[in-house]
């Protein structure tokens, strides 16, 4: 793109956009990234410099950006249809999607519930749980259980369920009630017990929380394996299935946000085969369409699907819909996505990347000022301190994290960080080769905001 048009796009940029997540007035005096185009692993900003996608384009790209086959799946629905309704109308690609969707999942989950981003279908989740509960006659079930520090979106009632202090303090007025259970944080945990108990004493302590309170407890919500937005909080062998016990020995939902791990993150299609557990909801969104366009999918179990017939004078049915459920362009992306997984083989080729991405964390953890590092599949996260020994970290104002971010774009890789934590999140796609120099440059570029006194 020529220079005049890309200052004039950046102008425009900060004149008239509010960017998510963003303090307006640090992204007003920096220089503005605009990404024109995108290949491969790679993203190309209007200046024509290239960046390795080391985030997957917010956790959400798959296989690579212009994708052959899923541009095609794209264009060829372009021909037949955009967008049709979905309330009290079908379309073709959602169909056999749900179809797909039911077969690859955990055993038990058939039904498929479309929305547009991964707070809705926790939301929807949330909402279906509740709904069930009361339709059993089971009416004082009317919260939730949650764990600190969990991320699930950030409309209300995904904030409600989640306990990120940061982003969710301010809006405490607005959030219904919750309980909350300390989630597994390893590295800060007062445990002192033997690595081996410390799932059960995780468990013990949701436990704890279900006997008193279960009768008023609808559904417990969990990020399987790993709590991303808190730093890539990995928790312990174990937990998840523990989870499931307990929530099924007192009566409690359980729903699985699979949003982030989803669609062979973990190194797996599902987080939760890892630990042969089938939730009774299943939220899926981010990587379901191969990181092409907004769709999400809320799984759930046939019982509780039946729980909602009835007379339609009984006014059981499931009061939500979105304008743009069950997009058919989103749709048909999903498909050739999964059409994709299939024909390469994608999850077979993970273990490999997987170990390359667990070898250059060792070679981080090294590192004067790396406090942890935490890895499932290929989500990393690396932990910045200011004391090794004591741990003390950096205090959030000093932004190393993003200071560590900002080092890599310059040499030609794009991340975002959680706060102290440096994430390594690239495209499943991305090979041996570009994931050592994504490595290689992080461990550079934490020197280098981490090095002085
Ligand atoms: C990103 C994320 C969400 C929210 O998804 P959006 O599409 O951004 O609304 C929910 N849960 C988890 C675990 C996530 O990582």
């Amino acid at each position: 793109m020529k220079r005049a048009r890309a200052r004039r796009l950046e102008r425009a940029d900060k004149r008239h956009v509010w960017h998510p997540f963003t303090q307006m007035r640090d992204w007003e005096r920096e220089r503005a990234v605009i990404i024109e185009r995108a290949k491969g692993n790679y993203l190309y900003d209007t200046d024509g410099y290239r960046y390795l996608d080391g985030v997957s384009s917010l956790w959400c790209n798959v296989h690579g950006h212009r994708v052959p086959e899923l541009d095609r799946a794209v264009r060829r629905q372009l021909d037949r249809v955009a967008h049709s309704t979905f309330l009290g109308l079908s379309n073709v690609p959602a169909v056999e999607l749900a179809e797909r969707l039911a077969r690859i999942a955990p055993r038990g989950l058939t039904r498929v519930f479309y929305a547009d981003s991964g707070s809705a279908a926790v939301e929807i989740a949330l909402k279906m749980a509740y709904q069930a509960c009361q339709l059993r006659g089971l009416r004082d079930k009317k919260t939730f259980l949650r764990l600190t520090d969990a991320y699930h979106g950030d409309t209300i009632g995904s904030v409600s369920v989640g306990g990120i202090e940061l982003f969710h303090e301010i809006f405490h007025p607005l959030l219904f009630k919750t309980y909350a259970v300390k989630g597994p944080y390893r590295y800060r945990d007062t445990y002192r017990g033997p690595e081996s108990g410390y799932a059960e004493h995780c468990a013990m302590r949701v436990e704890r929380i279900l006997r008193r309170h279960h009768r008023k407890i609808a559904a417990l919500v969990v990020e399987p394996l790993v709590q991303g937005a808190a730093g890539m909080l990995t928790h312990p062998r174990g937990y998840l299935r523990r989870l499931r016990q307990l929530t099924r020995k007192y009566g409690v939902y359980l729903i699985a946000d699979e949003v982030a791990t989803g669609f062979g993150r973990t190194g797996k299609m599902f987080a939760c085969e890892r630990e042969g557990v089938r939730p009774d909801f299943l939220c899926l969104a981010k990587g379901l369409t191969g990181g092409y366009l907004p769709l999400s999918a809320t799984l759930t179990t046939e019982e509780v699907y039946r729980t909602f017939l009835g007379e339609y004078g009984e006014f059981k049915a499931f009061f939500h819909g979105h304008t743009y459920t069950a997009n058919p362009l989103a749709c048909a992306a999903a498909l050739a996505s999964l059409d994709v997984f299939e024909r390469r083989g994608v999850i077979r080729g993970l273990d490999a990347k997987i170990g390359v991405l667990k070898a250059g964390l060792r070679t981080l953890a090294g590192l004067d000022h790396v406090g942890d590092t935490r890895q499932v599949g290929l989500m990393a996260g690396v932990e910045l301190v200011r004391d090794k020994r004591t741990r003390e970290p950096y205090p959030l104002t000093e932004k190393r994290g993003a200071r560590v971010c900002l080092a890599a774009r310059r040499q030609g890789v794009m991340l975002r960080p959680l706060g102290n934590v440096v994430v390594l999140l690239p495209p499943l796609s991305i090979t041996a080769p570009e994931l050592r120099r994504l490595l290689s440059v992080v461990e550079r570029c934490i020197h280098e905001v981490t090095g002085e006194r």
